[in-house]
């Protein structure tokens, strides 16, 4: 189908951004070499354009960022929390003030569209500072106490689907709570956790409570498997999860894990259709679907399942994929080539185990990583794509005749860290929150962020929340 209107590109300017060639590791306040002396590049994925070289911690620089962090403890949680809080605000306003910057830096590295970085990571990034400043002077009403002491040195490792939100997630609350923080980004999306370690040194915060190390993996595990670590925090995949529960097992270390999932978004025969539309493309293919808690399996009640799939193939034959930093564009590039292969293999398991494969006509860029918006229908529950989390633009499609079997399989999982309630019934809704197995429950809407609502998973999707009061409870000894 083609599209009802042609749109003139609406590129935002690259240049609001400056990117060094070269970026060294952010310890004691201070950027510096690897040790060393190793480094890797990190991509543009809609254009595979290298846009910087950065420094590959190795165990002296993590030794080094621990220490520098264990000394920077002392002073910042002697700190009354009202001072805390001044550093949290003056990081929360430079974000806001930078925040184009940082939304264009953000759509480069990572292949996001530009409107999601500019109209909810940054926002949403901004906002974590915001509200986690809020709690700082105020942490001993916060149900742990009345004299909530911090846990020391916090050693976070985060995902590259929304780098400076899962940054946000993790630095905020820690500094809020009176920790110091050594953090590892992901290798492919470095680069605004460096422009965030500039962010810090703009706000005047004392060099080692926020200590930045780019590497990949194996800088992550030497970081969670240091001693001088107390707490250990981190989001990504739960076969990297599983292994540092191992690390950590036995050791005084307190740990937060948040991990993959396969949300079940449900739509009931008395759901208003278009609107339900709209928050099954929002659920799966916002950020490319690289979401953990996207709506990946759609379980729909059989009377409506035609007249919804015919609705949403409608719907996705209007999304525009390509250059993500058009301002028009709804689906940008797959973060690497590692996570497209990894795409295309789940996507074409569901052929080869019979499901049925449909995609909107869409021209995908030559160069780059991109992957159409996809829907399977004629899905099973024992079918790969809809038990493994694909993390890309693949729904998965299943009907069910009653609440009971919506239930049933929606709780079919490894996983539950969210799922989707899309009917007109205000009764439905809550008997069907109180028994999916999920940490997060949208009613007639999806993929909804709060900074003052907890998040996180049942099973293997990991333990813990983020956010609210309950994240707090993370970074307090309690
Ligand atoms: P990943 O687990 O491979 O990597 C995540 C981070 O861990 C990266 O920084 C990586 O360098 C580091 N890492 C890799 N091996 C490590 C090790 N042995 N020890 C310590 N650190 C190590 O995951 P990914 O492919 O980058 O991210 C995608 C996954 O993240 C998906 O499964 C997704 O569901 C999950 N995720 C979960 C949430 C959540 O909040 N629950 C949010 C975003 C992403």
């Amino acid at each position: 189908m083609s599209p009802m209107f042609e749109y003139a590109p609406a590129p935002e300017s690259r240049a609001v951004v400056d990117i060094a060639p070269s970026y060294g590791l952010f310890v004691d306040g201070e950027f510096r070499e690897a040790a060393g002396g190793r480094s890797f590049k990190t991509l543009s994925p809609s254009t595979e354009e290298v846009l910087a070289e950065v420094a590959h911690a190795g165990a002296e620089d993590v030794d080094a960022a621990v220490a520098a962090a264990r000394r920077a403890f002392a002073s910042w949680s002697a700190l009354p929390g009202s001072e805390r809080a001044k550093y949290l605000f003056r990081i929360a306003r430079i974000i806001q003030e930078r925040s184009r910057e940082l939304a264009v830096l953000e759509t480069l590295d990572n292949g996001k569209p530009i409107r999601e970085t500019r109209d909810a990571d940054l926002p949403l990034v901004a906002a974590h500072f915001f509200y986690h400043a809020g709690w700082a002077d105020k942490l001993a009403h916060a149900g742990y106490g009345p004299d909530p002491r911090p846990l020391g040195v916090a050693a976070q490792v985060i995902p590259w689907n929304f780098p400076l939100l899962m940054l946000a997630w993790k630095v905020a609350p820690a500094l809020a709570c009176g920790n110091t923080v050594v953090l590892k980004p992901a290798e492919t999306t470095p680069l605004s956790a460096l422009f965030f370690a500039d962010v810090c040194r703009q706000a005047g915060l004392p060099g080692g409570v926020v200590n930045i190390l780019t590497g990949d993996g194996s800088t992550g595990a030497a970081l969670v498997a240091h001693e001088g670590v107390d707490k250990v925090a981190f989001t990504g995949s739960t076969a990297v999860g599983k292994q540092i529960a191992r690390t950590v097992a036995g050791t005084r270390k307190k740990l937060t894990l948040e991990l993959g999932g396969k949300g079940a978004n449900i739509v009931f025969d008395d759901a208003p259709i278009d609107q339900a539309v709209e928050g099954i493309v929002n659920g799966i293919y916002f950020n490319q679907g690289q979401v953990c808690c996207a709506g990946s399996r759609l379980l729909v009640q059989e009377s409506v399942q035609d007249e919804l799939l015919e609705a949403l193939r409608r719907r996705l034959s209007t999304l525009r994929v390509g250059d993500p930093l058009d301002k028009n564009t709804d689906v940008g590039a797959i973060n690497s080539a590692e996570q497209l292969a990894r795409i295309t293999e789940l996507a074409d398991s569901g052929e080869a185990e019979g499901a049925e494969r449909w995609s909107p006509a869409c021209e995908l860029p030559e160069r780059g990583f991109w992957f159409a918006p996809t829907v399977f229908t004629n899905v099973t529950q024992a079918h790969r794509i809809a038990r493994e989390e694909i993390f890309g633009p693949v729904l998965s499609v299943l009907s069910f005749r009653t609440p009971d079997e919506a239930v049933a399989k929606a709780n079919n999982s490894q996983y539950g860290l969210s799922a989707g309630v899309w009917t007109e019934k205000g009764s439905r809704i809550l008997a069907m929150a109180n028994r999916l197995r999920a940490g997060v429950v949208w009613a007639n809407t999806f993929n909804k962020f709060d900074p003052t609502s907890p998040f996180g998973g049942y099973r293997e999707s990991g333990f813990g929340r983020e956010g609210g009061r309950h994240g707090l409870e993370a970074y307090l000894d309690v």
